[in-house]
């Protein structure tokens, strides 16, 4: 079984983290002169250090305690913290499958970390071939599993991920920041079965709070007392926390939403299906839908012209784009551009 302390950076095991004001005080005064605040004015404050509140929603609403979640300014300040703190610079490799999120390699450069780029299966996912060939690899620290994969839309099997999880040693990273829009469960269920795993969530997609960058990591608790160690001490601000925590109670309201973004994707599926230059429409469990054309680069060009950004990711996989579900109104608006391209 893996030892989590076996995986940490010396220098992070090492260090002390840094203590707030606040954090060494926990008892209930209502005269605040130890953190160099303003007296002054209604966001004066800091905010919560280990977004207390939030947390305890996020605990309740997702089924786990307190201690196995971590809450970052967005998911991806998670997977930097993960090679700040397990990935030695120029030393240890990580592992991806591709094509998949650009984030992983980009943190990966950033931390100088080598990234091996393990290509998915002809149908983008895994198969024991590729396990065989991954778990075959030296020197691997973590592996990023993204499920639904971005920017192919569909599952990643769990009998595969779960052969990775028993026979990695490593980390396993979960990317879960579109498993609203799946029928698939969850992995965050699973991760007092698995010591090794690390869920990846965000509020920036079904719960419609981009603009917020609140992203969660669910761990075992020594994972994520690693990650609240190495973080910025106040890295998610007080209106970012209260608008999580309002967003977070509506529940019904993300459901609500993420059935309509359903039902727009099967009825866009459809109709890109029978557009003659579509040469494939590729399944999805996301709120978007790959796409092969003919001529990426003109398709996307056309568009564009016509006052609508779709993704173009030709240089990434062949004349494919990625097109994000939106409002009824603006996928009507989409459908009869496409009805108009004709290359
Ligand atoms: C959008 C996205 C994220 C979300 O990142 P945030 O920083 O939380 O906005 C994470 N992973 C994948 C695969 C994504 O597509």
């Amino acid at each position: 079984m893996t030892k989590i302390e076996n995986l940490v950076r010396q220098n992070i095991k090492n260090m002390c983290g840094y203590s707030s004001a606040r954090h060494e005080y926990d008892g209930s005064a209502h005269i605040f002169l130890d953190a160099n605040e303003s007296p002054c004015g209604e966001l004066n404050r800091y905010p919560a250090a280990q977004q207390d509140l939030l947390k305890r929603h996020i605990s309740q609403i997702w089924q786990v305690a307190q201690n196995q979640v971590f809450v970052g300014n967005g998911s991806d300040e998670a997977i930097d913290l993960i090679f700040r703190i397990f990935c030695e610079p120029g030393l240890d490799r990580v592992l991806s499958f591709t094509p998949t999120y650009g984030m992983y390699s980009v943190c990966a450069q950033l931390n100088n970390v080598e990234m091996i780029e393990q290509p998915l299966n002809e149908a983008f996912d895994l198969d024991d071939s590729v396990l065989d060939d991954v778990l075959k690899t030296d020197g691997v620290k973590v592996i990023f599993v993204c499920s639904p994969n971005n920017p192919t839309g569909n599952l990643i099997s769990p009998a595969h991920i779960t052969r990775l999880l028993t026979a990695f040693s490593g980390l396993v990273v979960i990317d879960e920041a579109y498993i609203q829009f799946s029928e698939a469960a969850s992995w965050v269920k699973l991760i007092n079965k698995f010591p090794n795993v690390i869920v990846l969530q965000t509020l920036s997609k079904a719960w419609a709070l981009a603009g917020a960058r609140i992203g969660m990591a669910f761990a075992q608790p020594e994972i994520i007392a690693l990650f609240n160690k190495a973080k910025m001490p106040y890295n998610v601000s007080l209106l970012n926390q209260n608008a999580a925590v309002k967003a977070i109670q509506n529940q019904i309201e993300m459901t609500q939403n993420v059935k309509l973004i359903q039902a727009e994707r099967s009825q866009l599926c459809a109709v890109l299906q029978a557009l003659p230059y579509v040469v494939e429409v590729y399944p999805s469990d996301a709120n978007f839908i790959l796409l092969k054309v003919d001529d990426a680069d003109a398709l996307y060009n056309f568009l564009c012209a016509a006052g609508i950004i779709i993704r173009n990711r030709n240089s990434q996989l062949a004349n494919c784009v990625r097109i994000t579900v939106g409002l009824p109104k603006e996928n009507r608006a989409l459908m009869q551009a496409l009805n108009n391209f004709k290359n």
